[in-house]
């Protein structure tokens, strides 16, 4: 098979957003609010025996997409994505954390959905071509970075049901705030009794837009009972615990334990949550990835046993968790601090992204 081709065309235009007003953004982005400049765009064609190929991969200025109004992600919600982060390191120099990772989830994820993978080479190339030409918007401020989002989505013009043989890949990017200053809050979790996000075979293991189209009613829910997040469990598994709507979630037990619900084709496999399992047995501590109901989280919590209890995701990082609310029941106290291991991995996470503390197991990829 031929090497894959990854020359990307440029089309770039006069910059879309003005220097000051980028800066003004800059100056206080949030979170996935504000644009870049450009887009990187791979699309894929495929024939009538489903051999295809990926080609035209180019940079454009960023814009509205032409789609047909029949195109598939339009009706089937044929759509995968991505999350990560580019970090301006001291030197000034751009890198993004594990990037490998999310080129192969994307791929786990494409043959779920039925749709495409993408020759990693090209995945990692995107980004940088993206990068590269909007490096003006990733953030020198410690703690900021530039959020990446790759996603693709099945184009073809066609009613029918089959997996579309005209799809594209593209690259966004929106600078993301600052999560080393200010004060970090442990959140409340509402945990669903009436929505799931995903079941048995379907596809919760993937990263698919349509898990978090199912999610939103909980999420509404949740904030309906003070609540910022929804936890949803395995009503098929004495209630064990999943995931939140878009983190995994921890255990920090008083020996010091760390215990992650397990893979069940349910819950998506995060890179923070393999990042952090691999951080924990760095520090020698015993981490386990198996069930956990919410019967011992709450008796964990009552006896003591459980110390800690925080979610992770590349966008939040890592966020504590106060307290479970469970229809009128609350398990854990108001007002409880965040805890020490919780932001000791916090911060050693941030450190290694930030290329300020050492990266023992090469996690880091220069961008530009
Ligand atoms: C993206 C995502 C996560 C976190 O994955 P990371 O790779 O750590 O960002 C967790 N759960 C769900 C449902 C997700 O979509």
């Amino acid at each position: 098979m031929a090497a894959t081709d990854t020359h990307f065309a440029q089309h770039l235009s006069t910059k879309r957003v003005p220097a000051a007003e980028r800066e003004a953004i800059l100056a206080d982005p949030g979170f996935g609010n504000h644009f870049t400049d450009h887009t990187a765009i791979v699309d894929f064609s495929a024939d009538t025996s489903g051999a295809g190929s990926w080609h035209d991969a180019r940079v454009e200025p960023y814009g509205p997409i032409a789609l047909d109004p029949a195109a598939g992600v339009l009706h089937y919600g044929q759509e995968i994505f991505e999350g990560m982060k580019a970090y301006r390191h001291e030197d000034g120099s751009i890198w993004t954390f594990r990037p490998d990772a999310n080129a192969a989830r994307l791929n786990r994820s494409a043959r779920r959905l039925a749709l495409p993978e993408l020759p990693e080479e090209l995945f990692l190339e995107s980004l940088r071509q993206l990068v590269a030409a909007d490096q003006d918007w990733v953030p020198t401020r410690e703690g900021d970075s530039l959020y990446l989002r790759p996603f693709m989505i099945a184009t073809e013009a066609f009613l029918g049901v089959r997996p579309a043989r005209e799809v594209s890949f593209r690259v966004i990017a929106s600078p993301a705030g600052n999560y080393f200053g200010g004060e970090v809050k442990p959140v409340d979790i509402w945990v669903s009794r009436t929505y799931a996000r995903a079941g048995r075979g379907g596809t919760g293991a993937a990263k698919a837009g349509g898990n978090y189209a199912s999610s939103l009613i909980a999420q509404l829910e949740a904030e309906a009972h003070g609540c910022k997040q929804v936890l949803f469990l395995d009503q098929f598994n004495d209630n064990a615990v999943e995931e939140l709507g878009g983190m995994n979630v921890f255990f920090v037990f008083r020996d010091g334990s760390l215990v992650t619900p397990a893979l069940s084709g349910t819950i998506l496999e995060g890179i923070t949550r393999s990042s952090v399992i691999q951080l924990g047995r760095d520090r020698g501590l015993d981490v386990s990835e198996r069930t956990i109901t919410l019967d011992e989280w709450r008796d964990g919590v009552a006896s003591g046993d459980i110390t800690e209890v925080f979610a992770c995701g590349t966008a939040a990082v890592i966020t504590p968790i106060g307290r479970l609310r469970d229809g009128d029941e609350m398990i854990g106290t108001a007002d409880a601090p965040a805890g020490e291991v919780t932001m000791s991995i916090r911060s050693q996470l941030l450190g290694i992204q930030a290329g300020l503390l050492e990266d023992p197991h090469g996690w880091l990829t220069r961008l530009v």
